[in-house]
C-alpha cells in the first residue's frame, strides 16, 4: 500500500550527536522511511558543547560523517540546521523550523530511540513537542526499560498502536516502533573500539571508516 498523491506529505525528522554515525542509526532510518511510508528522514546532527565533545571531532566532521555513510540512499537527508545556528537548539526550536517549511497539515514524526524516550521528560518544553510532531519510539535491544510516572503522565491518551491512526492528525500521537533489523550498537561502544585500536567494521559505513582513518580520529 502506498501513500496516495494527494495526502499530506510525511516527514521524520531524527536527531542525534552522530558521533560517529553508524549502522544502528542508519538500518533505523532506513526502515522508518520505508514502514512509516515516509518522504523523507531528516537526519539532524546536534550542536554539542565544547566540553562533551569527543576530542578532535568537530561538529563539522560528524555532519560529514554522516553525509558520506547516506551516500545516496534514497529518503534520507544530512540536515545540518542545528550546526548553522550559533549555540545549541532545542527539538522544538528543529521541529518549528520544519513544520515551518512543510506546512500545518504535513505528517511531522520525531523519531528517537527508546534510550533517548525515556528522557523525555526533562527536555525543553516537552508538551509542545507533541503540538509539532509525532512521536515514535524505536526500540533498542541494548536499552530496555520502562517509562517513569513523569513520562507516563506526559504521554497520557497519545499512544495509538496502528500506525495508519497516527497519520490521521498532523502531530500529537506516539508510537512505538518495533522495526526489523534491531541493533544493539552504540556510537559510545564504537568510540571505545576506536580508541582502543579495535576493529569496527562493519558497525558503520566503509566510507565513514575510512573517513576515521584518514582525519584520525577518535584516537
Ligand atoms: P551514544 O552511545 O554516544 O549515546 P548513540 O549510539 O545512542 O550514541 P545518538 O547519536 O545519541 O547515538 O543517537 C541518535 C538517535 O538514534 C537517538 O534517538 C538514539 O536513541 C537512536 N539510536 C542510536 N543507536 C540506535 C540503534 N542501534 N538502534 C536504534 N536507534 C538508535
Amino acid at each position: 500500500m502506498s501513500v496516495s498523491e494527494d495526502a499530506p506529505v510525511r516527514v521524520a525528522m531524527l536527531g542525534g550527536t552522530f558521533d560517529p554515525v553508524h549502522i544502528g542509526h542508519l538500518r533505523s532510518a532506513v526502515e522508518l522511511h520505508e514502514t512509516l511510508e515516509l518522504e523523507r528522514v531528516h537526519m539532524v546532527p546536534a550542536h554539542v558543547p565544547p566540553h562533551r565533545e569527543a576530542p578532535g571531532v568537530t561538529a563539522d566532521e560528524r555532519l560529514r560523517m554522516l553525509e558520506l555513510g547516506i551516500g545516496d540512499t534514497p529518503g534520507l537527508v544530512a540536515d545540518g540546521r542545528e550546526l548553522a545556528r550559533s549555540g545549541p537548539s532545542y527539538s522544538v526550536d528543529t521541529l518549528t523550523s520544519l513544520r515551518r517549511e512543510l506546512g500545518s497539515q504535513a505528517r511531522l514524526v520525531m523519531a528517537l530511540g527508546q534510550d533517548a524516550f525515556l528522557k523525555l521528560a526533562s527536555w525543553h518544553d516537552p508538551e509542545r513537542l507533541f503540538e509539532l510532531a509525532h512521536l515514535v519510539v524505536i526500540e533498542r535491544p541494548d536499552h530496555p526499560a520502562s517509562p517513569d510516572q513523569e513520562l507516563r503522565a506526559l504521554i497520557e491518551g497519545r499512544e495509538v498502536v496502528d500506525r495508519r491512526d497516527l497519520f490521521a492528525r498532523p502531530a500529537g500521537g506516539l508510537l512505538r516502533l518495533r522495526l526489523p533489523s534491531r541493533m544493539a550498537i552504540s556510537a559510545t561502544d564504537l568510540r571505545r573500539r576506536l580508541y582502543a585500536g579495535r576493529s569496527v567494521r562493519y558497525l558503520l559505513p566503509s566510507s565513514v571508516e575510512s573517513y576515521i582513518v584518514s582525519r584520525n580520529l577518535y584516537r
